[in-house]
């Protein structure tokens, strides 16, 4: 617990309607999306900030004093990545949400770390340009978060995750320097990318004070194939099909049974309950090459589903599948006190391995799961809907979890495609960063914060 005299301090650095100091009001920004009761502390204080200088000045006292300092966005991260397991002072960006510059000539637009994913991408699409990151929750996830947090989606099959998009940060390290890293320019070869090293890094090594993000052209047509499969054997050939024959779908997004019938309960997006798996394709592009892709495609799909394939022409009925597709965590929720949704990723050969094995595991601890995932990349959502509280359904859970990691890095995949390691994912980083490489990432740490003020306890814990 910080001592009243130096909440104090803070308050006279800071406008003091940007302080948030009851019990209550701290006790609500303890936890994020993962939603565990963690062995959490509840922070000290949270502080809007509003700009670079009130960030430098938090930092000095905070290094001065050894003060945690626990960067959040829209907290919509899923594994703890906000919580507060030493306490500290959290930083809430929502008032720094401004978008300051956008260079439609140079393709590039600059943002504060506030601004909500969605909100780029409109403002890119009104000048005919393009922000391709998508995790499902853009419309109210932070692009400090997504830089943070490595995010991706399911454009990312085609466009790449937020990483291909950040071309510069300003970044306020622990001590209250600022460093520009990047440039604005779309390629850049000078030294060290440590821009590149920010993403991803959790909120662990600097604060993202502003971001330079580049932009590409919007592509004229897009339109969403779906199709059903009464067998994973059949969607998986599909998909490796649609690959090998050189189609480029700008997403391929899957859900299976559970989700069809649990988001259908849900909000009635009038999905076919009676299949097995849906198949979910995004086309997009140029008029004049669609047309061709689009006929080899309906062709292969037609070879292995099991109903006439949809396509959806108009933004509106491609929204209809994509929303249904997006819910499928909201609706996971319905099912118990608790969801918890991981993000493995596996090479596209072992998918339906993978999958099956996801299967197997959890029908052997009893535990209720809706897989849903950005199949073209290899990446599932397995989303575990439990009890936390119940101690033993909590153990099964915690067990099936480390067999499918094991099977996962037996398979040549990762833990973590997009959402991160955090609080969550911390205790198995060792089985897939080997030691050396481990030692330089705290090597990498040390150096951008010795006194261990950032983010402490998230991705890895520090030698003592
Ligand atoms: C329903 C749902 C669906 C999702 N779908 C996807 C998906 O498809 N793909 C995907 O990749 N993710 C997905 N996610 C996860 C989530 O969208 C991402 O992790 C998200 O981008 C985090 O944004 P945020 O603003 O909520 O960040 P937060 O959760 O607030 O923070 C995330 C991390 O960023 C750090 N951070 C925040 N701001 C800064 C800053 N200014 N400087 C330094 N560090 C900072 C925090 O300390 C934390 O470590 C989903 C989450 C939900 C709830």
């Amino acid at each position: 617990m910080l001592l009243k005299n130096k909440i104090k301090n803070l308050k006279n650095i800071l406008n003091s309607d940007n302080v948030l100091a009851t019990l209550e009001e701290r006790y609500c920004y303890s936890k994020d999306a993962l939603n565990k009761a963690l062995d959490s502390k509840i922070p000290d204080l949270v502080v809007f900030v509003e700009n670079i200088p009130q960030i430098q000045k938090i930092l000095k006292y905070a290094n001065d004093h050894k003060i945690p300092i626990i960067s959040r966005g829209a907290g919509t991260n899923m594994v703890g990545a906000c919580s507060t397991p030493k306490g500290g002072i959290v930083l809430n960006f929502s008032k720094m949400n401004k978008i300051l510059d956008i260079n439609p000539n140079n393709m590039t637009m600059t943002v504060q770390p506030g601004v909500i994913l969605n909100d780029i991408k409109e403002s890119a699409e009104a000048l005919n340009l393009f922000f391709p990151p998508d995790p499902s929750n853009y419309k109210v996830s932070t692009i400090g978060g997504a830089i943070a947090q490595s995010s991706g989606g399911a454009m990312a099959f085609k466009y790449g995750t937020t990483k291909d998009y950040v071309l510069s940060l300003k970044v306020i390290t622990a001590d209250g320097r600022i460093l520009t890293l990047g440039a604005n320019t779309h390629k850049d070869a000078v030294g060290y990318h440590l821009n590149q090293l920010m993403v991803g890094s959790e909120g662990t090594l600097a604060i993202i004070a502003e971001a330079v993000l580049k932009l590409i052209p919007k592509p004229s047509y897009k339109i969403t194939v779906s199709a059903y499969f009464d067998s994973i054997h059949s969607l998986t050939q599909t998909v490796d099909e649609i690959i090998s024959k050189n189609i480029y779908p700008s997403a391929i997004d899957f859900m299976d049974e559970n989700s069809i019938k649990t988001v259908e309960k849900y909000c009635s997006c009038g999905l076919d309950t009676s299949k097995k798996y849906m198949l979910l394709i995004d086309l997009e592009g140029y008029e004049k090459d669609y047309k061709s892709q689009l006929n080899l495609l309906t062709e292969i799909i037609n070879k292995y589903c099991v109903n006439n394939i949809q396509i959806a022409e108009t933004e509106q009925e491609s929204e209809k599948f994509w929303n249904a597709r997006r819910v499928s965590y909201a609706a996971t929720t319905r099912l118990a006190p608790d969801v918890i949704s991981d993000d493995i990723i596996v090479p596209r050969q072992n998918l339906e391995k993978m999958i099956n094995f996801c299967y197997e595991t959890t029908t052997k601890y009893n535990l209720k799961i809706c897989l849903v995932g950005h199949i073209g990349d290899g990446n599932l959502h397995p989303q575990i809907a439990l009890d936390i509280d119940n101690e033993q359904e909590f153990k099964n859970y915690t067990n099936a979890k480390s067999e499918i990691y094991k099977k996962v890095i037996e398979l040549g995949g990762t833990i973590s495609a997009e959402h991160g390691i955090g609080v969550e994912k911390l205790s198995y980083i060792d089985k897939i960063i080997d030691k050396d490489t481990l030692e330089y990432m705290k090597l990498i740490k040390k150096a951008f914060d010795p006194n261990g003020i950032l983010n402490p306890g998230k991705i890895f814990e520090m030698d003592k």
